[in-house]
């Protein structure tokens, strides 16, 4: 048979009883412990006696409660925190013990009131609380300071919570968008909605363009990311936004646009009658004309000529991407097809062979733009091959999960190790490209096509011997 001291003393929390007269007559070794009072010192002394500090305490009030009106009182961390003067000694320091109380009156053995004041030590669920205070205030603070809007979307795709910089995107108050349809914001719902199915789908969902509505009749664009955070129990998922606001950056490109197709209209038009003047200047001399003078009026012309294409082409190239064409599911046969029908005199001109895939994936893309980018390499292929030699080009494909890794290898003259990024850039023409014709635009255009489709355009080479040109185009583009 256990003792009941023995067992008390077992116990992993504190127990103090006191007598009818608020006299200690139990001390566990839980409190002893804690308050490093021995039971001895503690037996028949009033709690005030041992503590001074607790002299007017809430504790005692609850104890003569007890007592006096046989009530108890659960005293809480939150309104009365280390009601008691405990603490764990750690090393050199001490750490006080949060502690949650509970004062009730109790049979004593002589048939009286006696109180029992039982303490559980409850230091590591306010050490996790306040972690989670600070983390929660952290991330609180992030969510109202930033510049980028952010919104929570249920499952059923209703707005949980929004930053105030989605609420100022929208133009509407915070307390009136949560609660309500996130789709509803947006001129086009059925895109805003799949977005947060898909995230729903995929956990993840990125930039991801979508004209938000604002209650001044605006619309702003922005790119939108999502990313679910799967839920703990019965709640539903979670979708977390972040917004970018696009709009200033993709009206700038239009006016660039609008810009570049002004000048270049406008620039068109001198060129035009330079042309036109050089043209009727050399049929008026006639005959009379000298070799010379042929030649200059040759090279005035051909220079009018050049500057000409260059403004098309970079008109060309500042409307990749702007005109609105519908991306779609294109089969690269068809695509390959088109490109080398635009090609078929150069490359029968040139005698060139061509070696294509028996088959080829439909891939998701802008067929125009897909045209454009696998002619410019074809042509680039026929173009750049030493005197002499006949163009051999070999296009490939391979699956390689979750892209289609296309590629164009030619013969030709090759990219030294230095140049094989500077190719991609505008106006960039190698040594050697003179004889050509060309701009060096083609490959700034490919690399922008590719980027647009969220496809990765480079070059390997080997000089001399030929360049293959890797496209690795995203399955779900
Ligand atoms: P362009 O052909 O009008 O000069 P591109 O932008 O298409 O302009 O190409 C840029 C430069 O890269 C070319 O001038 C040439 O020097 C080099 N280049 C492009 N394709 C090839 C190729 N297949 N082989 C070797 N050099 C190439």
């Amino acid at each position: 048979m256990i003792l009941p001291g023995t067992l008390i003393d077992g116990l992993d929390s504190g127990v103090i009883v006191l007598d009818g007269a608020a006299r200690v007559v139990v001390w566990n070794a839980w409190i002893a412990g804690r308050s490093e009072v021995t039971a001895e010192a503690a037996l028949g002394r009033r709690l005030d006696d041992v503590f001074p500090q607790l002299a007017g305490s809430h504790l005692l009030a609850a104890v003569a409660r007890a007592l006096d009106n046989g009530l108890p009182t659960v005293m809480s961390h939150n309104l009365h925190p280390r009601v008691l003067p405990l603490f764990v000694r750690q090393g050199a320091g001490a750490e006080p013990v949060e502690q949650s109380v509970v004062v009730r009156p109790v049979r004593a053995e002589d048939g009286g009131v006696a109180c029992l004041i039982q303490v559980s030590d409850i230091s590591a669920a306010v050490r996790r609380d306040r972690h989670l205070r600070d983390v929660t205030v952290y991330n609180r603070t992030l969510f109202e300071m930033a510049v980028d809007p952010m919104a929570t979307v249920s499952a059923a795709g209703r707005l949980i919570d929004v930053n105030p910089a989605f609420a100022a995107a929208a133009g509407v108050p915070r307390r009136n968008l949560a609660g309500s349809r996130f789709d509803a914001l947006f001129p086009e719902p059925q895109a805003a909605a799949a977005l947060v199915v898909a995230a729903l789908a995929d956990g993840r969902a990125n930039d991801v363009l979508l004209g938000l509505r604002h209650a001044g009749g605006t619309v702003r664009q922005l790119s939108f990311s999502a990313a679910t955070v799967p839920s703990q129990g019965d709640a539903d998922d979670v979708v977390f936004l972040v917004a970018h606001d696009l709009t200033e950056r993709i009206e700038a490109e239009r006016d660039l646009e609008e810009f570049a197709y002004v000048v270049s209209h406008d620039l068109r038009q001198p060129l035009r009658t330079v042309n036109s003047f050089l043209t009727l200047i050399e049929r008026r001399l006639g005959d009379d004309i000298d070799d010379e003078l042929k030649e200059f009026i040759a090279l005035a012309v051909g220079g009018a000529r050049r500057m000409d294409r260059l403004i098309v082409d970079l008109l060309a190239y500042s409307r990749i991407g702007r005109q609105g064409a519908p991306v779609e599911m294109v089969p690269l046969a068809e695509i390959l097809a088109e490109a080398c029908d635009n090609l078929a005199g150069a490359i029968a001109d040139a005698g060139a062979r061509l070696d294509l895939p028996a088959t080829l994936p439909v891939v998701h893309g802008c067929r125009g733009d897909l045209v454009r980018l696998f002619q410019n390499l074809l042509a680039n292929a026929i173009k750049y091959v030493p005197a002499g030699r006949t163009p051999d080009i070999a296009v490939a494909c391979r699956d390689d999960g979750v892209t289609w890794l296309l590629s164009v290898r030619d013969n030709g003259i090759g990219i030294a190790a230095d140049n094989l990024e500077r190719v991609f850039g505008l106006f960039q023409r190698l040594e050697g490209a003179d004889d050509t014709e060309g701009s060096g635009i083609g490959l700034a255009v490919c690399r922008k096509i590719a980027e647009r489709h969220r496809a990765r355009l480079w070059v390997e080479s080997e000089p001399g011997r030929g360049s293959t040109f890797c496209l690795a185009w995203p399955k779900d583009a």
